[in-house]
């Protein structure tokens, strides 16, 4: 419900074909072609390369080559190496399948050449909805937004998530969580971004503890994949703040891995936006717990990942504590909009509580 103010907003519909389902990837060669599309270009991970070779032989003619080099955060000579593969074999189509690093690569070509992207996502990221692209040079990871990067059409089949494993469904399903988390404080969240982020952190909490407990479940599964569909279009309607600018800076600046520190923080941020997003807090607080909220949504938060057994302290992924103060300054360069006050010394205390794994202070 939305209370509290005059309704005024600016609503964008993404204009992305859906395609959702067990078995949907068995309609990836009707969906090449009502693209118009010839001569496909697979754009996988190094650890999907067998699910691209699979796809480019049940493609058959289609298919002009698998570039099976993506990693994190697409530094600039895997996208420059993923230009030349598609010059070279005069593909018309990018199909990206893989988690938000294949759908990263497939960004960067298509911000460069303006070719359409078929995204086929096998993790929670969401990349696949926004329009959000980026490229890493020195270690400095620089986004951009451009519509023409935003995929035509996706196909959503949880079956391909089946062999993500527990831990990373549970953190990649915490980066879903965050995107839902942040659009309901946005400050161009309008009525509808926020009832898909509603529903989506609805889903991912009642659906991750279930595919933790079994992986092999698919009725979680596709529940879960719902939730990071919903979590892309959110992260795609609205503009993030503290979190997602937190886990740039820390992910860039110590290499640390993205969905876990999506994971640690989000508790964190959670707590430090409180007092400044309250109607949002409620809302989130409902979707985690529908059948009583008795704690803050932060806590809330905590305790699922608790639950999950997901990382919870900066440490365990390998940052120093040294870098908290420079964490700290790095955030404050340039203003954003964000619901709490930003200030060096909270967020140094935020970071303490993340580094140290402890509870979000309420
Ligand atoms: P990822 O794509 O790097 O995948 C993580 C690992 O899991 C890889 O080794 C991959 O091979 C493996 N994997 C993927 N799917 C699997 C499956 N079904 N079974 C087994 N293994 C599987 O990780 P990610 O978290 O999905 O994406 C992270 C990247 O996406 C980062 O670079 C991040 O910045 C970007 N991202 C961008 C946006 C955006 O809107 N632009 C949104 C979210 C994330």
């Amino acid at each position: 419900m939305i209370q509290g103010r005059a309704l005024a907003f600016i609503f964008e519909s993404s204009p992305a074909r859906v395609v959702f389902g067990m078995g949907s990837l068995a309609r990836a060669s009707e969906e090449i072609d009502s693209l118009g599309a010839k001569r496909v270009l697979i754009l996988t991970t190094p650890g999907r390369q067998r699910l691209g070779d699979e796809m480019a032989t049940r493609l058959g003619a289609k298919v002009v080559g698998v570039f099976a080099h993506a990693v994190m955060h697409v530094p600039v000579e895997t996208a420059e190496a993923g230009r030349n593969a598609t010059a070279l074999a005069s593909a018309d189509l990018l199909m990206a399948i893989g988690g938000g690093s294949a759908v990263g690569l497939a960004k960067a070509i298509a911000a460069v050449t303006g070719l359409p992207i078929l995204a086929v996502p096998t993790t929670y990221s969401g990349s696949e909805m926004t329009s959000t692209w980026g490229l890493t040079e020195h270690g400095i990871k620089k986004t951009m937004r451009d519509h023409r990067v935003r995929p035509k059409t996706v196909l959503y089949d949880p079956l391909l998530t089946l062999s993500l494993p527990a831990k990373l469904s549970a953190t990649s399903g915490m980066n879903a969580m965050a995107h839902c988390v942040e659009a309901l404080y946005a400050y161009d969240a309008n009525p509808i971004s926020s009832l898909v982020a509603e529903e989506g952190i609805r889903s991912l909490a009642k659906a991750l503890p279930m595919v933790v407990r079994d992986p092999s479940d698919v009725e979680a599964r596709s529940l879960a994949l719902y939730g990071a569909w919903l979590g892309g279009i959110s992260l795609g309607a609205t503009t993030t703040a503290l979190h997602h600018k937190l886990c740039h800076v820390l992910g860039g600046a110590f290499d640390l891995p993205h969905s876990d520190t999506h994971t640690v923080l989000l508790p964190h941020v959670t707590a430090y936006n409180a007092a400044g997003a309250p109607q949002a807090m409620a809302r989130i607080g409902q979707a985690l717990s529908p059948n009583g909220v008795t704690q803050s949504a932060a806590r809330l938060l905590y305790d699922l990942e608790a639950s999950m057994k997901t990382p919870l302290s900066l440490e365990s992924l390998g940052m120093n504590r040294d870098g908290i103060d420079r964490a700290a300054a790095w955030v404050m360069e340039k203003p954003f909009h964000n619901p709490g006050a930003l200030t060096r010394e909270g967020l140094r205390a935020l970071l303490e509580d993340a580094f140290e794994g402890r509870p979000p202070r309420i």
